[in-house]
């Protein structure tokens, strides 16, 4: 009685320890991605973070952290994922010069990385050649955006309130570093002095991608220059929707008083702005795409594979960089961006 009861046992250890064994070998085909995003709560990166996982599906398990905005923390979570030997790393640096760092842990450990929509800086880059960088091309959107503005202001021959054939502006940056920040506020300028018109800085400054700054700022330039203000840029739509906000407060959007307002990133809310006739146009900056990409990316290398357009489906520059292309959005091409 006792001896059978043993061999039952016994026979259910060594049954269990099978299974556990073949369960185990089938779960560890599927990669571990970690992934650091700079903070959840930024409207654009929602959106990349919704395609990351998207793209994942059953293909591989992604890990998904909240960096909270805070480069310390951030480099404790990137500790974590090395401790626990994910099989490759995707990045979205809070502090893009701090990419260095997480290089060399995760080159130490033998674990590739992918950074994305925060560019590490070239020597950076070089570090070590399992390094990777998913993003789009910041020049890019800044001439986008300043043809956005050459377009409405040649068509609109009212919008020079003051009749002295120079565009008097105002700009909303970004968070100042950030290659989005300080190239669409320098790419947008030139594509207008490139397209023969003149323009006049009323006023700089940075709403750090926000909404609520924007709206703050914003409200600060017409206290300070009211009407004299012709056209706001703004690096991103969460702050281009902050000015709007402002500018709605002011008097504007009704009763025939105009503001032309141009954004970059063709989020939800702003294409519903765009459609409302408020915001004037955006350029489309790719989460879908750069989300999808980042994941194939991650997904080779976690396999130990060579990427190549072949096997993540998106073509690789100086062997390192996989650039998704923005698109000029406006009310007549809404659809491209939805
Ligand atoms: C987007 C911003 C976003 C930032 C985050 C930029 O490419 O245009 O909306 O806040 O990335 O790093
Ligand atoms: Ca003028």
């Amino acid at each position: 009685m006792k001896k059978s009861v043993i061999t039952v046992i016994a026979a259910a250890v060594v049954l269990v320890v099978l299974l556990m064994a073949t369960f185990g070998q089938a779960a560890s085909k599927v990669a571990t991605i970690g992934c650091a995003i700079y903070k959840f709560d930024d409207t654009f990166m929602s959106g990349v973070r919704s395609a990351i996982m998207n793209a994942a599906g059953k293909k591989a398990k992604v890990e998904i952290v909240d960096s909270q905005n805070s480069q310390p923390t951030q480099n404790d979570k990137v500790d974590l994922f090395i401790t626990k030997r994910v099989n490759a790393l995707a990045i979205n640096p809070v502090d893009r010069t701090a990419a260095g760092v997480i290089i060399d842990k995760a080159k130490r450990a033998n674990i590739p990385v992918v950074f994305l929509n925060r560019e590490p800086l070239p020597e950076d880059m070089k570090k070590w050649n399992k390094v990777y960088y998913v993003g789009a091309k910041a020049e890019q959107s800044g001439q986008m955006e300043g043809q956005l503005v050459v377009d409405y202001w040649k068509s609109h021959p009212q919008a020079d309130k003051n009749k002295d054939g120079v565009i008097q502006y105002v700009m909303l940056k970004g968070e100042p570093g950030h290659q989005d920040a300080e190239l669409r506020t320098k790419y947008s300028i030139k594509a207008i002095e490139d397209a023969g018109l003149k323009v006049q800085k009323l006023a700089e400054d940075t709403a750090m991608w926000d909404r609520v700054k924007g709206q703050e700022k914003m409200a600060a330039f017409l206290a300070a220059h009211g009407d004299k203000i012709e056209v706001v840029l703004a690096n991103n739509d969460d702050m281009a929707l902050g000015a709007i906000e402002a500018l709605k407060a002011a008097g504007y959007f009704k009763g025939g008083k105009y503001m032309p307002v141009v954004g970059v990133d063709a989020t939800a809310p702003a294409l519903k702005a765009l459609e409302e006739g408020t915001l004037l146009g955006t350029v489309l900056n790719d989460a879908k795409n750069q989300g999808k990409a980042t994941f194939n990316l991650a997904n080779v290398l976690a396999q130990g594979k060579t990427p190549s357009k072949a096997n993540m489906g998106y073509t690789i520059s100086d062997s390192k960089y996989v650039w998704i292309d923005y698109q000029k959005i406006t009310k007549a091409n809404i659809q491209d961006a939805k």
